[in-house]
């Protein structure tokens, strides 16, 4: 892609020091630097999806999200930065006032179409062209940019300059297509590690080995539950006041849907002892940061 998109823009920041009490280093990968609106791993995953539907010729792509999902406003970015068409199906009833994704969606020239939650459900999964929401003409991309060509541009993390350092690599999980990518990519001596952030580990843990290439079945990899904090976009007082001190200790901001709960997860990993000494662990800030306007304003300091 050709939209101001550059891993050069994205630089490791340190959280725990390799010589520290800790015994262990801990850094943090900024994607959430790789591009103002098309953040973190949604770059990625939509790169292939982007190249299939100029080869195929197509006018655009179609996708679905709620309210406040990072990978429609990625989606409508991603598009538009190369001349593409795009349309968002919409969980729910058309509010009365839209949020701040879908107005910005809106403004980059997505088409939103509103579903009801149970019509939704049934078709965000399947491809459904029959439907009189869907176009001829656009490439379907599943919800959160799952599937095949998602795995394979989210294993280009992995070409970061300085990842082989690290043994631990760790993401925050929603449909896991990340993980799969960097498991996809991960040399011998690494393990990845996912924090689902729903209530869902089982059957997520069976969609990634479903979507793990074959060479890459057999690789070590994991995930840790207990940080979803009761579920998708749950939090807590416990989850908005840590990521006010992350970000007050060390001038990382997180968003409360998904790379809050990683960087809660790792911190309470590390108090607990988890670490063998001497690991070495990367987290991805998989981005997002636009999800916190749907926050009441002043619940965080950032
Ligand atoms: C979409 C998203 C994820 C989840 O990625 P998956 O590949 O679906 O697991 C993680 N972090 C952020 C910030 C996201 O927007």
């Amino acid at each position: 892609m050709n939209n101001g998109i550059n891993l050069q823009n994205c630089t490791i920041q340190s959280v725990i020091k390799e010589n520290s009490d800790a015994g262990l280093r801990w850094d943090v990968l900024r994607l959430d630097q790789v591009h103002p609106v098309i953040s973190g791993n949604k770059y990625f995953k939509l790169k292939f999806y982007i190249e299939n539907a100029k080869k195929l010729g197509k006018k655009g792509l179609l996708t679905f999200g709620g309210a406040w999902s990072n990978h429609i406003l990625a989606t409508a970015a991603a598009a538009a930065g190369e001349g593409l068409k795009s349309i968002g199906i919409i969980r729910g009833e058309m509010p009365e006032e839209p949020s701040s994704t879908l107005m910005d969606a809106a403004s980059l020239g997505m088409d939103l179409r509103f579903v009801d939650r149970s019509a939704y459900r049934e078709n965000s999964k399947t491809e459904h062209f029959g439907l009189p929401i869907y176009e001829t003409g656009y490439l379907t991309v599943p919800e959160g940019g799952h599937g095949a060509a998602g795995v394979s541009g989210a294993a280009e993390i992995m070409n970061f300059k300085g990842i082989s350092h690290y043994n631990l690599i760790f993401c925050a999980c929603g449909t896991g297509t990340t993980l799969a990518g960097l498991i996809s990519r991960a040399s011998p001596g690494q393990q990845c590690i996912g924090i689902p952030v729903l209530k869902n580990a089982y059957s997520l843990k069976n969609e990634i080995q479903a979507i793990l290439p074959d060479h890459a079945i057999g690789k070590r990899w994991e995930l840790i539950e207990d940080y979803h904090f009761g579920g998708y976009a749950r939090r807590n007082e416990m989850l908005i006041s840590f990521m006010n001190e992350f970000y007050e200790h060390h001038g990382i901001p997180t968003d409360f849907v998904y790379t809050g709960k990683l960087m809660y997860a790792i911190n309470d990993l590390v108090i607990n002892n988890f670490f063998p000494e001497g690991s070495k662990i990367l987290a991805l800030h998989s981005g997002g940061l636009q999800g916190n306007r749907s926050l009441k304003r002043g619940l965080l300091s950032f």
